[in-house]
């Protein structure tokens, strides 16, 4: 017979097993909570290193992917960063993470199809790399999650600096004719929003290109992945990402690079990982723009996430995620004065 402790141990578990988010990308039901290296069905699941909530991985299409997280939260933990920035930190970032930008660049640069107008390089933390699609656009603009190296744009001829926050101005909607987004969508909640936005912004035609790093689920499990990574694909999950997004985009090239390259993935120069990691690289036609206003869509799927995924134990799950809320962003800014030599190839 149990004991009313492990009676009370089974019922919470089971409570953290039924509450569990369904997938983002293939809406199945049958996702299970990611647990830690070496435990099973105990109470060590896998605690995100960045936002302590859950991973839930989907048994349909192997998505892994953090709980609900708001994101404003994410908004508040890339401008966190901005404390722990100084020139010289920036400029090993960029040292430890120079080899795959120039990869992944170069690889952009190889697809875009020919000459564009205004070209979009949507990053966290890689502006130092926007400058080479000068060449390829009449006019090239630079959203940056983090906020050193937005300081840094400000500085750069030729680089127009925009605000996430401007880009739900209707003003931008149809607005560009490229968009470039390097190792970002990993780091932003509700992907499909995420494309589906972009599909808002650009012309139709316009092209969306973006590439995501594809980890393995050991890889997940011992923690081997930046404090800011929410998403985790796998070949099929990125499948499912596009054909999620086919009321929009055509898909011109998808590109599995299966040879894995180290990305030390984060803007947290302190807490920099030995990451191997596989990509996917996307290239998709905006057949047809989304016209649906930005917030009410994305307003709809907060709530219906937060119906789906906060439940109880989520909660007990995320409760340090409120300290980021009270994270103390008035210090003191950081004056950077950063020259950075790109070594260029192209
Ligand atoms: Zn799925």
């Amino acid at each position: 017979m149990l004991s009313s402790t492990s009676k009370f141990d089974t019922w919470i578990q089971q409570l953290i097993l039924e509450s569990g988010i369904s997938c983002q990308l293939c809406k199945s039901d049958s996702t299970v909570r990611v647990f830690s290296s070496g435990e099973f069905l105990n109470f060590n699941y896998l605690s995100h290193p960045g936002y302590g909530i859950c991973l839930n991985l989907c048994q349909n299409c192997e998505f892994v992917f953090a709980e609900f997280v708001n994101s404003e939260v994410v908004t508040t933990h890339f401008e966190a960063s901005r404390n722990n920035h100084n020139s010289d930190s920036i400029k090993k970032l960029h040292e430890t993470q120079n080899q795959i930008c120039l990869w992944q660049s170069e690889s952009f640069l190889k697809n875009i199809p020919g000459k564009t107008d205004r070209l979009l390089y949507y990053s966290a933390a890689r502006s130092l790399y926007a400058p080479i699609f000068s060449q390829v656009c009449d006019a090239l603009y630079v959203v940056d999650l983090v906020p050193s190296f937005r300081d840094w744009v400000t500085t750069q001829i030729g680089l127009t600096l925009l605000q996430e926050e401007q880009l739900k101005d209707k003003d931008y909607v149809g607005y560009f004719d490229t968009i470039i987004v390097p190792n970002l969508i990993n780091r932003l909640p509700f992907p499909n929003t995420v494309l589906s936005h972009f599909s808002r912004l650009l012309k139709r035609d316009g092209h969306l290109l973006f590439e995501v790093p594809i980890t393995s689920f050991e890889h997940i499990r011992e923690g081997k992945f930046g404090p800011e990574e929410l998403n985790f694909f796998s070949t099929n999950s990125i499948h499912q990402l596009i054909e999620g997004q086919k009321r929009h985009f055509h898909v011109e090239k998808l590109q599995i690079n299966s040879h894995a390259k180290n990305d030390p993935s984060t803007v947290w120069i302190e807490s920099q990982v030995d990451n191997p990691r596989a990509s996917g690289f996307v290239v998709l036609r905006n057949e047809t723009p989304n016209k649906a206003p930005y917030l009410d869509e994305y307003s709809h799927l907060d709530a219906e996430n937060i119906m789906r995924g906060l439940s109880l134990a989520s909660l007990m799950r995320a409760v340090n995620v409120g300290g980021w809320l009270g994270y103390d962003l008035k210090s003191e800014e950081i004056e950077h004065h950063i020259s950075v030599d790109l070594n260029k190839k192209f």
